[in-house]
């Protein structure tokens, strides 16, 4: 290592890349923790030592596997299956699904470190990991969706299970998918165990997962704000995607008193200066998951208004990213604050890129990044965990309250490592080293594994 904080991170990266060529989208979620980290473990020595940023940055295994099925027409088709085991230092992985064609190893070794902070953050004992396959479920039917997450499941049943490995949904993998792989897991083990979250009520899910993410995400920009003595009543948001995460987001918001103008999905957004209220909202959710169309069949049916691209350049005081990694450039950024944003929470992971960023930190704008933001969705999931080894079900008002204090507690452990003391809190930092310190000092108590 170099002798100043940058010389070390350029070094940290330089071995990062060589060992990762091509890998832009995980040396992008390195670089953005180490550079955080590296000045905070400069007077703790051990941390350097024992090469703990270095083993975190190092997959403790990645598992790349051929599914084969047959589509409606007879035709063989054949996918990658990946599941990136990051770090199990403090539980059991856990991280979700994603199947969508543009997943690579890149991305998933990307969201399985990023899962591992996140989870730290929780306070639950979880490790970090990711998986999925570059199968697209967009105009396949139910049949196919279901012989390929037979097959996809065909080969992973034997890396996970209750106590080693906890999958659970992202884009592309919803109750329906998380169903179809439940099924099978349980019929090549015989052995119904907690192994998947995300399930359906009728076999072992819980209450209130399915929200979680949006609705932990309007907490945290709630808890921001509430630090500068506001709150979201009356605000104006601005959401990307449909799916999951951005929906309940924006029902969130509904709940709270604000207004939420925009949703996307890849074809374009829809901008309802009235507002996207609950009854329109319960629309979305059947055009997304029900007839699985597309978001301006909204536009038509609402006369609201449908662009191609992504909503940043309208007038808002909330930006919620819930749609994918890298939608938010430096541009970008830049033109939302210049139209009145004041609180960016990420739904989606990594959803905005460096420079943007550092257009928000330099702007002292409030901005929570997704290991902060959408950690509420993994909590609910360890809390599904919990209730399936101890075969009971807690009840809605329970889980509500437990969601909303792991929110306030997370916010509570990134306000305390990320206070600049100028009465900024840099929040990006504050989640990076709440998440690190956890899991480094369990692998210290490990040593050398
Ligand atoms: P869904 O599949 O339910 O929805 C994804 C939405 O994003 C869809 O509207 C989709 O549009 C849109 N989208 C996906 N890829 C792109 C793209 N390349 N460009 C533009 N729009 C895109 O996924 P989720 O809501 O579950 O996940 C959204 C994000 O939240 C992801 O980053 C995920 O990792 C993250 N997240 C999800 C959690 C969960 O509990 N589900 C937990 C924590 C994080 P279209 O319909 O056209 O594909």
């Amino acid at each position: 290592m170099g002798t100043t904080v940058e010389e070390q991170l350029e070094s940290f990266m330089h071995g990062v890349e060589r060992r990762n060529p091509g890998e832009i989208e995980f040396h992008q979620a390195v670089e953005e923790v180490v550079a955080t980290i590296l000045p905070y473990i400069q007077d703790k020595p051990i941390y350097q030592e024992m090469q703990i940023l270095e083993r975190m940055a190092e997959p403790d295994r990645v598992i790349t596997f051929r599914v084969c099925w047959e589509d409606d027409k007879q035709q063989i088709r054949t996918q990658r299956g990946y599941r990136v085991q990051n770090n199990n230092a403090i539980g059991p992985y856990k991280g979700g699904l994603r199947f969508h064609h543009s997943v690579t190893l890149s991305i998933l070794k990307f969201l399985a470190f990023e899962q591992t902070f996140k989870n730290s953050l929780t306070g639950l004992p979880m490790g970090g990991a990711k998986g999925g396959a570059d199968f697209n479920p967009k105009g396949k039917s139910d049949h196919e969706v279901m012989r390929f997450c037979q097959q996809f499941m065909t080969e992973l049943f034997r890396h996970i299970g209750e106590d080693t490995d906890v999958p659970a949904g992202d884009i592309g993998v919803g109750a329906r998918e998380i169903g179809y792989m439940f099924g099978t897991y349980k019929r090549l083990t015989n052995k119904f165990v907690g192994v998947l979250t995300g399930k359906g009520m009728e076999y072992g899910g819980s209450k209130i997962r399915t929200e979680a993410t949006g609705y932990g995400t309007v907490y945290t920009a709630a808890n921001m704000l509430a630090v500068k003595g506001d709150s979201i009543e009356g605000k104006t948001a601005i959401i990307s995607g449909s799916g999951n995460v951005a929906t309940y987001a924006a029902e969130k918001i509904n709940q709270l008193g604000g207004k939420v103008v925009t949703l996307s999905d890849s074809s374009g957004f829809v901008y309802d200066k009235d507002g996207i209220d609950a009854d329109k909202l319960a629309y979305v959710v059947d055009l997304k998951t029900v007839r699985r169309g597309r978001i301006k069949e909204y536009a038509d049916e609402f006369g609201a208004e449908f662009h191609e691209g992504k909503p940043w350049g309208v007038n808002c005081d909330i930006a919620i990213p819930c749609a994918t990694q890298n939608e938010i450039d430096g541009d970008e950024a830049k033109t939302l604050i210049k139209n009145g944003c004041t609180c960016v929470a990420e739904g989606a992971n990594m959803p905005t890129i460096k420079a943007g960023i550092d257009v928000y930190l330099d702007a002292k704008i409030l901005f929570a990044p997704s290991k902060m933001a959408n950690a509420g969705g993994v909590a609910v999931s360890g809390l599904e965990m919990s209730q399936n080894s101890a075969r009971i079900s807690w009840s809605e008002d329970e889980l509500q309250k437990l969601l909303k204090d792991t929110m306030t507690g997370i916010h509570e452990s990134c306000l305390e490592y990320g206070d600049e003391g100028d009465g900024y809190v840099n929040y990006l930092k504050g989640a990076n080293l709440a998440g690190f310190v956890k899991v480094a000092d369990a692998m210290l108590a490990y040593g050398v594994v």
